[in-house]
């Protein structure tokens, strides 16, 4: 039985609920293999699929969720951006083609934003005002992708996860919504949730952390960020692709494997219990929303390219004996 909700957990906190938009070879996992361009044809038309399972799940419990898109799947099903955008979501970028920001330089990120970006407007024919790096990936070392993102007008950015593994992560940056500060400019930020225990911050926003962990250590960051009070901001983020359980899968080694399609089949149920769950106890907003209503002199500002890594957590690869069990 679950508890009823507690005053202080009542709907003054709130829950972002975000989808990454992307085919499903377009994960990091998958770098680096062949895809052929018929099974890449039919992993777009599963995510299109997917896609619109999901916006009949929100449409029937009334919830409206941000949508970060790849700008080439865009392209390729722009009715189903209008979808997106005809459900009341919001429509966010995802970049381009899905490449690492790690992976480019300074005017290669500002052309692949921009690009993303136009691809984006032309369906909707709205502004696209949110971004979020492909695997997370606004690090120190990518620090000048906030000035990129804050030079072309974004209203906020929500690429940097406060955990560390191996592949993204800036541990020791705030878990409630900041100031990124850039080399020369700054955006408002708007983290993936983690759950603090010790000095630790698990990564419990969604993805493969979602499907391996047990449910109430989701609820509990929830609870724990409620604690923060009214301004108090979880931001959750999935993949339409981990809610296809019968996709053909990608010829992944063994423990790349495991954490692509670890609880895949039950996780549309998981995500009906959280999201009823959720409901019932926060108020879900857009990112944009969100955005439009932050007082971004109140936060505190975070200087990503000084930020040193911090511990890394137990449930983390290290502590698992393995550096590459990481999750998108
Ligand atoms: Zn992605």
């Amino acid at each position: 039985m679950e508890p009823p909700p507690s005053r202080e957990a009542s709907s003054a906190s709130t829950v972002v609920l975000s989808f990454d938009v992307e085919e499903h070879h377009r994960i990091e996992a998958a770098a680096g293999l062949r895809v052929d361009a018929h099974r890449q044809a039919d992993y777009a038309l599963r995510a299109g699929e997917a896609t619109r399972r999901l916006l009949g799940l929100l449409a029937s419990r009334d919830l409206k969720a941000t949508f970060f898109i790849v700008g080439e799947f865009a392209r390729r099903d722009p009715a189903l951006v209008r979808a997106i955008a005809d459900g009341g979501h919001e429509v966010a970028s995802h970049g381009w083609d899905h490449c690492r920001v790690l992976e480019m330089n300074f005017e290669e990120f500002r052309e692949d934003v921009r690009r993303a970006r136009d691809a984006l407007e032309q369906i909707t024919g709205g502004p696209v005002v949110g971004y979020r790096a492909p695997t997370f990936s606004i690090v120190p070392r990518t620090a000048w992708a906030i000035d990129v993102l804050a030079e072309a007008g974004f209203a906020y950015d929500s690429s940097i996860f406060p955990v560390r593994h191996d592949r993204y992560g800036v541990s020791r940056a705030p878990r409630q919504p900041f100031v990124a500060c850039g080399p020369s400019r700054e955006i408002l930020e708007l983290p993936p949730a983690t759950l603090r225990l010790g000095p630790w911050n698990l990564p419990v926003a969604g993805g493969g952390y979602f499907r391996l962990f047990p449910p109430w250590l989701l609820r509990a960051g929830l609870r724990q960020a409620a604690r923060v009070g009214e301004s108090a901001v979880a931001t959750l983020y999935f993949h339409p692709w981990e809610f296809d359980p019968d996709q053909p899968q990608l010829p992944l080694r063994r423990l790349s494997r495991f954490r692509t399609y670890v609880g895949i089949r039950r996780n549309l149920p998981r995500l009906e219990r959280l999201l009823e769950h959720a409901l019932a106890r926060y108020t879900f907003r857009r990112a944009a929303d969100l955005a439009g209503r932050t007082e971004t002199r109140n936060l505190p500002r975070f200087h990503l390219a000084g930020a040193t890594r911090g511990p890394v957590s137990p449930l983390g690869s290290r502590h698992l004996g393995c550096r590459k069990l990481v999750f998108d």
